[in-house]
């Protein structure tokens, strides 16, 4: 099937791949962005959904253990310090899986993604560090007939990982584990571009990034420098259209559906955020757990105002000037929120302009769209006008 011809989710889809697939049969129960089912999905994958009276479930989803890593012995290259590329190792060589869906990246283009199912460790770790771009990673489904693929580990995002629960039953695997990454405002390669000239002092050099616990976007260029600018410093005027329409529509942060999360919004700087959510998830942390530090979560500071503040500036496409954005970088870095009150404070912030931005462009949607953890989040907020 040519890539990119059955795009039924239209303007919202997230490229995930299900339609370059076979499984483009189900994609009107299973795309993320056509049918919002969390409830039933967080039931099929941990045996009940989510209970939204648990502040720590409304916001990060079924848990059963929450707390923070890193590698003992971190991994050259890798986005954080590894842990997601070495559970894909150490699956496959302590022969839990018979593959791994990850993503390489194209010979020609760092940030162009790849997606594989890797069958050896050599091509796992040829995976690792994050393409910031949308990713087609399950039409590699299209390979499982006849592959003797029976056990798969899919390492994703959100919206991967939701299209993936809904076809699990009908993929013919004897066991499917699922490795999720939060995620938020991905882009096409188009708007990476756009967002690295703007952003960055030297955007063809850049060959990683992320948007830290601290406030500042890092930026690693190729002569191995950093660089490293404030959140409140950004274009917002130009990067309100650089997001993917499907990620300004989109409430799974969190990746509702794996069995385990690793991300970093949760934990404080430098460290990453491990979510087990079911005990297939524990079988996969079982994997490196002997090779990581940890610490508990923590939480501090107060997230509310500064949300409100973010929803009301963003609306206005404020830019603040750079002097006046280290300046507040500096001082909320020292009494913003930490830990779990920062990922609260950013789920907050999004979900506040996600439902915003569905409220003007698809207000049709908003309602079936809008999941009830979500709505009570949003709820807390004063929107903008419509
Ligand atoms: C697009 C994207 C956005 C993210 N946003 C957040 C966020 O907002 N908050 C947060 O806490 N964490 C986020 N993460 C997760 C975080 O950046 C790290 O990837 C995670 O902590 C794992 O780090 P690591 O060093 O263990 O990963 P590594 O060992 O470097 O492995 C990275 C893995 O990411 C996979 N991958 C790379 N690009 C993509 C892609 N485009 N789609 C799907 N899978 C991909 C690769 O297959 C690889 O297995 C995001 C990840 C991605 C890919």
């Amino acid at each position: 099937m040519a890539r990119g011809t059955v795009r039924p989710a239209k303007e919202l889809c997230s490229d995930c791949g299900l339609c370059d697939s076979r499984w483009v049969a189900y994609v009107r129960q299973a795309c993320a962005f056509i049918h919002q089912q969390f409830e039933s999905l967080e039931r099929k994958a941990h045996g009940r959904s989510r209970d939204l009276d648990n502040e720590d479930e409304l916001y990060f989803g079924v848990s059963e253990r929450m707390f923070c890593a890193q590698l003992q012995q971190p991994l050259e290259g890798a986005q954080w310090t590894g842990i997601v590329s070495t559970l894909g190792v150490r699956a496959l060589e302590q022969n839990l899986v018979d593959a791994v869906l990850c993503v390489q990246q194209s010979p020609e283009d760092r940030f162009t993604p790849m997606p594989v199912l890797a069958r050896t460790p050599a091509e796992v770790l040829a995976a690792r560090v994050n393409k910031p771009t949308l990713s087609n990673n399950l039409s590699v489904l299209e390979q499982l007939p006849g592959s003797g693929i029976k056990r798969l580990l899919a390492i994703g995002v959100g919206c991967q990982t939701q299209a993936l629960r809904a076809v699990q039953d009908s993929l013919g695997l004897e066991e499917l584990y699922v490795l999720g990454m939060p995620c938020v405002d991905n882009v096409s390669r188009e708007g990476l571009q756009t967002f690295l000239e703007s952003t960055s002092r030297s955007p063809e050099t850049v060959v990683h990034y992320e948007f830290m616990q601290d406030f500042r976007i890092h930026f690693r260029h190729s002569d191995g420098s950093t660089e490293t600018v404030p959140f409140f410093g950004l274009d917002t005027p130009k990067l309100k259209d650089v997001f993917a329409p499907s990620c300004l529509s989109c409430f799974d942060y969190v990746n509702a559906c794996a069995d385990l999360v690793v991300g970093y919004m949760g934990a404080p700087f430098q460290w990453q955020w491990l979510v087990v959510r079911n005990q297939r998830g524990q079988k996969l942390l079982d994997l490196v757990e002997s090779e990581l530090n940890t610490q508990p979560v923590m939480s501090s500071g107060q997230r509310a105002q500064a949300v409100q503040q973010g929803i009301d500036a963003y609306d206005k496409a404020l830019r603040l000037p750079r002097w006046l954005a280290e300046v507040v970088g500096v001082v909320v870095q020292r009494v913003g929120p930490k830990g779990l009150e920062y990922a609260r404070f950013s789920i907050d912030s999004h979900f506040t302009r996600n439902a915003t931005w569905l409220r003007r462009h698809h207000p049709e949607k908003l309602a079936q769209h809008l999941p009830a953890f979500a709505q009570k989040i949003v709820s807390r907020y004063r929107l903008p006008q419509p």
